[in-house]
């Protein structure tokens, strides 16, 4: 929890917040990764690795075709009802990025699909979780899809379009670990009694060692329980060659025992990003109440001139959960969604 945090304050954001975005996830199916385009005339294509092999077909200039599998003399390509061979040196063999991009699965409930590319346009269709579109179309931002039932625009920057792979990323990115509160700053107090500053520093801990296992550099702002101004922080996640800032806290609303969840909160437009990939990613692996990200006027967020977020991982004023939330099996969760999510914002 974090001074001046409320209750109303997190209704205002959620308010706000529902108001201003669209909460479009979606992630796009791979088509096929490569392509070969036929640089001869008259190329015969035979139906095994060698010349000895029979030849099945004649392909021509300009032709392109998906690629099977590769080998330095010769290619298997797809054919229309089958697939045969043709030699390498014959061919030009691309990566087609495009090719990955041609649908999207809707992954959540109430997609909302609108009549043009941007928040300005009309709601025009809520989409179910598990339809897939046809992508027609980008428009900066925008992707514009269709379907049998209806055609419209979704938000591109919340697209997951590197699905399924996972990048190096992290080696050698410098991340800022921030344990919220410390030494005489407590922070907040959990029904059981735990101590906001000892949780948030186990999960820092646990972040780094997994982070450095990951090649990135980790720098603390605290490395035990002891007073470090909020200046202090920012002013270490402000150094030359910071990659991103996390500042790692916990909830209570004592009054609301039955209030759950994680947020993520940014400040700065261009960090919205790294807060949706984190945040998207900690659901998806602590199965957690999805409060969504915020616009917070934080001040480790406001002096941060690095990529930076807060998050708020969950709240200890429930009993249930802060007892699963003291928990290394939970906390492992936890820090899988922050490293899956930092993954995902390294490898746009
Ligand atoms: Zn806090």
């Amino acid at each position: 929890m974090l001074k001046g945090g409320c209750y109303l304050r997190f209704i205002k954001s959620a308010i706000f917040i529902l108001s201003l975005f669209l909460f479009v996830i979606v992630a796009v199916s791979p088509v096929s990764a490569k392509q070969v385009i036929i640089n001869t005339d008259k190329l015969n294509v035979r139906d095994g690795p060698g010349t000895e092999h029979k030849k099945i077909d004649q392909l021509h200039t300009g032709d392109i075709y998906q690629v099977i599998q590769t080998g330095i003399d010769w290619t298997e390509i797809q054919l229309e009802a089958s697939s045969g061979w043709v030699k390498t040196e014959y061919i030009t063999i691309k990566e087609d990025v495009n090719m990955n991009e041609k649908t999207i699965t809707i992954q959540h409930d109430n997609t909302q699909l609108r009549d043009g590319p941007s928040t300005d346009h009309d709601i025009i269709y809520f989409a179910d979780k598990g339809i897939v579109f046809d992508i027609v179309d980008v428009h900066n931002d925008w992707y514009e899809v269709t379907s049998k039932d209806t055609t419209g625009f979704v938000l591109k920057q919340l697209v997951t379009n590197k699905a399924g792979t996972i990048s190096d990323g992290l080696k050698n990115k410098t991340i800022v670990i921030d344990a919220g509160h410390g030494g005489q700053d407590v922070g907040a107090i959990g029904v059981d009694g735990t101590f906001e500053k000892d949780i948030t520093y186990k999960t820092a801990q646990e972040l780094k060692q997994e982070l450095s296992v990951l090649g990135a550099e980790v720098i603390l702002t605290r490395v035990k329980d002891e007073y470090i101004s909020l200046g202090s922080r920012t002013s270490l996640a402000n150094m030359p060659g910071t990659d991103a800032f996390i500042s790692i806290h916990y909830n209570s609303v004592p009054d609301s025992p039955d209030v759950t969840g994680i947020g993520t909160y940014y400040l700065k437009e261009q960090n919205k990003d790294l807060a949706y990939f984190i945040q998207q990613e900690m659901i998806k692996e602590a199965d957690a109440v999805d409060r969504d990200i915020k616009i917070e006027d934080f001040q480790v967020l406001r002096q941060n001139y690095k990529p930076a977020v807060l998050v708020e991982l969950g709240f200890i004023s429930n009993q249930e959960k802060e007892q699963l939330l003291l928990t290394n099996a939970y906390q492992k969760k936890l820090v899988s969604g922050i490293i899956n999510g930092l993954e995902k914002y390294f490898a746009q």
